[in-house]
């Protein structure tokens, strides 16, 4: 019987650098990694060093083609890349997706990530193969299925007409919230949507054009680094980051609510909170969203897609 789940698992949670240690045991000390499984599709959000302890579990599994997307290069996004067991094996198939101004320039980023002087084995000498390429905001990745005539493949396209309804959808949305601009993705199978929303900051009155990407997603995950006294310069011994391009909880819960999403997951907690100051983030959102929750490493969401033969991409 084939699998017919669509999962979403978190690997990595916590933003800018890894923070092993007793007070990060409960969220997790892992930075950005995010796995969606569609049926037997694997499709990982981002390499933090959470891609590292999914990578030994996919190389168990045998798991042979892979879509890794890239919010955006920041070393948060990619320092477990190195260290990605199924890249060193030679039968995997990665299709890596990113941003950068031409279609090659995520390959020269990664390629510089593992220059001679920097890691011992280069990007070429890892025996996956590899296909690497820039998208842009107006394409689309979709991966076909080998269901009903249809044949299986993945391609980036410029519109997402044409599909299967067991198709498995990529669309863009290019914030320039962050500093250098970031990738949202949004991940649609079989009618249902999962938002990817990491390395963001609010606007006065919501991220309106955010919102309408993320309009009607079963889950939203988003930023949510900063308390609101942190935030704003009130928390005694940090001082305030607004303009860093990361959201507080209030700032994720009024795009969760804009759009009308279903559920909210915070992301991307900043590296010097400590359980408890995860747990307040998380806290103050349930009282704004009360369908909400701080993003733990080992968390895993459920959706319930429609069946095979039903219509629809949403
Ligand atoms: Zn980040
Ligand atoms: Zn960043």
């Amino acid at each position: 019987m084939m699998n017919e789940k669509f999962t979403i698992k978190f690997w990595g949670v916590r933003g800018s650098y890894p923070t092993p240690g007793p007070e990060t045991i409960k969220y997790g000390g892992n930075t950005a990694c995010v796995e969606i499984r569609a049926g037997e599709r694997t499709i990982i959000l981002d390499a933090g060093t959470g891609i590292i302890p999914l990578g030994r579990k996919l190389a168990k599994q045998k798991s042979s083609e892979i879509i890794l997307l890239f919010s955006h290069l920041h070393h948060d996004h990619t320092q477990g890349f190195p260290f990605f067991v199924p890249a060193y094996i030679p039968n995997t198939r990665l299709h890596i997706f990113g941003p950068g101004g031409t279609p090659e320039t995520l390959r020269h980023v990664l390629e510089h990530n593992q220059s001679t002087e920097t890691f011992p084995i280069s990007l070429q000498d890892m025996p996956a193969m590899k296909d690497i390429q820039s998208v842009r905001e107006s394409q689309v990745i979709v991966w076909e299925s080998a269901l009903q005539g249809y044949e299986e493949n993945i391609r980036v396209s410029e519109s997402s007409s044409r599909l299967s309804p067991d198709a498995l959808v990529i669309r863009i949305y290019k914030s320039h919230a962050h500093p250098g601009g970031v990738y949202i993705y949004r991940i649609t199978w079989r009618g249902k949507s999962a938002v990817y929303a990491t390395d963001t900051e609010g606007y006065v009155g919501t991220d309106r054009k955010l919102a309408a990407f993320a309009r009607d997603a079963d889950v939203l995950i988003h930023d949510a680094q900063y308390s609101e006294e942190h935030y704003c310069g009130r928390l005694a011994g940090f001082s305030s980051t607004q303009g860093y391009g990361h959201s507080t909880a209030d700032m994720a819960c009024e795009v969760v609510a804009s759009a009308q999403a279903g559920e909210l997951i915070l992301f991307h907690h900043e590296p010097a909170y400590t359980d408890a100051m995860v747990a307040a983030q998380e806290a103050a959102a349930k009282k704004i969203f009360s369908n909400s929750r701080a993003a733990y490493e080992g968390l895993e969401i459920t959706l319930n897609p429609l069946p095979s033969f039903g219509r629809g991409q949403g």
